[in-house]
């Protein structure tokens, strides 16, 4: 796509510092990260988020970023990682070029990606189901 800055950096027209490529995946450094270390795997072609991109690709993005990851830890000297894509504006997406975020952690970092809210009585099964029957 040809505004696409993740597009721009897979053709060479923007510079990005890569750590690994392939025919499928470019993956490199996120210019702000959020710890650093913090890597991007991105497919070379353009999908605008996971929940659009071909199967195959995933599953080698997947494979990719089993590889990676050890490397990035020991770069950092990081005790874990998350592995996540934001997915839509209101989940933080802001390039709408599927990437995943590798994103080396410390202990007193002090990162907090996620809550612990509490469900309703049987409103858990409930959502449950909701899933299951949209499969
Ligand atoms: P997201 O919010 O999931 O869409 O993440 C986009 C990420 O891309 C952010 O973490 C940005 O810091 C990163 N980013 C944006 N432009 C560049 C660039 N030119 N080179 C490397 N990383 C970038
Ligand atoms: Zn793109």
């Amino acid at each position: 796509m040809q505004d696409c800055i993740f597009c721009k950096i897979v053709r060479g027209e923007l510079p990005s510092e890569t750590i690994y490529t392939d025919e499928q995946v470019i993956v490199f450094m996120d210019i702000h990260p959020t710890n650093p270390g913090h890597v991007l795997i991105v497919p070379r072609d353009h999908h605008e988020s996971t929940l659009v991109t071909p199967e195959p690709i995933l599953a080698h993005m997947a494979i990719i970023a089993k590889r990676i990851t050890p490397a990035v830890m020991a770069a950092v000297q990081a005790e874990g990682f998350n592995l996540g894509a934001n997915t839509g504006k209101v989940a933080g997406q802001v390039v709408m070029h599927t990437h995943w975020h590798i994103i080396p952690r410390h202990s007193g970092d002090g990162l907090s990606p996620w809550r612990d809210l509490s469900y309703k009585e049987g409103e858990m099964q409930e959502i449950a189901n909701r899933i299951r029957e949209a499969l």
